[in-house]
This record gives structure tokens, C-alpha cells and sequence, in this order.
């Protein structure tokens, strides 16, 4: 039995496209790539939920042409996740489709308000602050590795184990895209809601003193155990906790009074009388000088 396959509008086409914010609404990797010499390449379908033909993955003949063509039956996946669910109808019913697309869609709506900072470069991490990267990763749907941490009171206190550990987080910053804001040279203090996510580009920071026998709590209160950037009529203070160091190296470079680094920080409060903030890193690098690949 052969059928005429309703065409899908573009409107339609464009409605997914912006409402999937241009990514695979499985797996989330762009569909729509462009290289260094402009080319464009579309790596993904619209896929349907209802199948278009009567006897296609997750048919459904009371279904009309024209729903089966609909936006509402439409799902942006990428070219792996497409064939992965239309040889898997059983695992990926009608109803689970429709479930991961709306969930996707509703991600895409929260991340508007951040901007995504591709690729942060750097050669060497100072800092993993592993807690708040782990949440991070949660809610940014990125895959963590499966690291041992342990006992060990401080990464540097790892010993071999402490590379490995370096290695996994570096990987999953350096092949995933960051939701966060840039902070720029303009950026005002007001800009900074507590919560979020902050990424800092290459700058200068200088260090207070950053002792390993610290009180964190009476630390925060005297804004000891920091590093802080300067912006226009506001500071950045960084909270350094001496368990998420890297390496002895790290230690110096942070506590040796000034340190070019780069990062991702998590606001927790904002002192508009001192005019300050008050973050915690994620992780804080040095940057990549093209030497160190
Ligand atoms: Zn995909």
C-alpha cells in the first residue's frame, strides 16, 4: 500500500528547530554544525512519533496525514538518536517521545537566560571544587565519570590517584559545552542574581592568604582564604576551600598573591553596601597559551 506523504510545513519545521533550541531533543548535541570554511550541515531529522506511513515504528492508523505532519507529532533528533528509536519502538513508545521532547523543550526555556560558553581553555586546573561540580553536572545534564574520592581529606592528599582525578573532570569541562554567564569588564554587581553561574575568562586575580589549617567559617566572615578580581566599583571574591586544591603546585601559584586564571563560579551572596560578591569556583584553571595541548 502505498500513501502520499503529507509534507511538513516550514513553519512547523521552524517551530521545532526554535523550540529545541537547535539540538537533538534526545541527546541534546547540535543538529545544525558549521566548519571552519562555512560549510552547514544539517546532522539531524524530524522525526515522527506517530509513524507517517500505517506500518512505520509507533503506527498508528486512526492518526489523519495531516496530524502525522504536525508539529505536535514532530521530534528534533539527531541522525544516531533517530535510528536508535525507530528500531526501538517498544523501548521508545509514542508516549515516551512526547515525554523527552517536552521535557527538552522546558530545558531549553530555563537555559535562555544563560548564555553557553563553549570550550573554556585552559592547561591546568588550580581548583575542582568537587560538590558543587557534581550538581553542576546534574543540572546541566552533563555525564560525570565515575571518580573515587573517598576518605581523602583534600585532592592533593590523593597522591596518583589525584591525576586521574584531574584528568576526568578536565575532560567533561573541556568537551562540554558551560551554561553560564560571561562575566565582562561591565558587568554590574546588580547582573549578579545569588544561584547562579558565572564564567570567568582569563583575568587577573590576587590571593589573600590561603592557609591549609583554615576555618572556612570564620575564613568567609573575614574574607581570608580568597581570590578576588577587581571589576569597575565592585570585587569578586572567589572563596578558596584548601581541600579542592590540585597539587602543591596549585597551592603556591594560588597563594602567591596575584595569578592569571580562568573559571566557573557559583554566586552565593552579594553585598551591595562593601559592594562585593561572594562566589565559590567550580574550578579554576590557568589559561591555555597555545602551548600546552
Ligand atoms: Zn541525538
Amino acid at each position: 500500500m502505498t500513501r502520499n506523504r503529507k509534507k511538513i510545513s516550514e513553519a512547523d519545521r521552524r517551530f521545532i528547530v526554535g523550540k529545541s533550541g537547535g539540538r537533538c531533543n534526545k541527546c541534546r548535541r547540535e543538529v545544525f554544525v558549521e566548519n571552519e570554511f562555512g560549510e552547514r550541515a544539517r546532522l539531524g531529522d524530524d522525526a515522527h512519533i506517530v509513524a507517517f506511513s500505517d506500518i512505520g515504528p509507533r503506527a498508528n492508523p486512526q492518526v489523519d496525514d495531516e496530524d502525522r505532519a504536525s508539529a505536535r507529532n514532530l521530534i528534533l533528533l539527531c541522525k544516531t538518536c533517530h535510528s536508535e528509536v525507530d528500531q526501538q519502538p517498544k523501548e521508545y513508545s509514542r508516549d515516551k517521545l512526547a515525554q523527552i521532547r517536552d521535557e527538552h523543550y522546558a530545558w531549553v526555556e530555563e537555559s535562555l537566560g544563560n548564555s553557553i560558553i563553549r570550550r573554556p581553555k585552559f592547561h591546568y586546573l588550580y581548583y575542582i571544587n568537587i560538590p558543587r561540580a557534581d550538581m553542576y553536572a546534574v543540572v546541566n545534564s552533563i555525564s560525570l565519570p565515575n571518580v573515587r574520592f573517598e576518605g581523602a581529606t583534600s585532592i592533593r592528599k590523593l597522591g596518583m590517584d589525584a591525576g586521574h582525578l584531574m584528568a576526568a573532570y578536565t575532560n567533561v569541562i573541556n568537551h562540554e559545552e558551560l551554561y553560564a554567564n560571561e562575566l565582562k569588564r561591565e558587568t554590574e554587581l546588580e547582573e549578579l542574581a545569588i544561584g547562579s553561574y558565572w564564567f570567568s575568562p582569563a583575568s587577573n586575580f590576587r590571593s589573600k592568604k590561603i592557609s591549609e589549617q583554615i576555618d572556612l567559617v570564620s575564613a568567609w566572615k573575614k574574607l581570608e582564604s580568597t581570590i578576588y578580581r577587581k571589576f569597575d566599583g565592585w570585587k569578586l571574591f572567589c572563596l578558596i576551600d584548601p581541600r579542592w586544591i590540585t597539587t602543591a603546585t596549585a597551592y603556591v601559584t594560588l597563594t602567591d598573591g596575584t595569578l592569571t586564571a580562568l573559571g566557573l563560579v557559583h554566586i552565593n551572596s552579594v553585598d551591595f553596601e562593601n559592594r562585593i560578591a561572594i562566589a565559590s569556583p567550580l574550578f579554576l584553571g590557568a589559561p591555555d597559551n597555545g602551548f600546552f595541548q
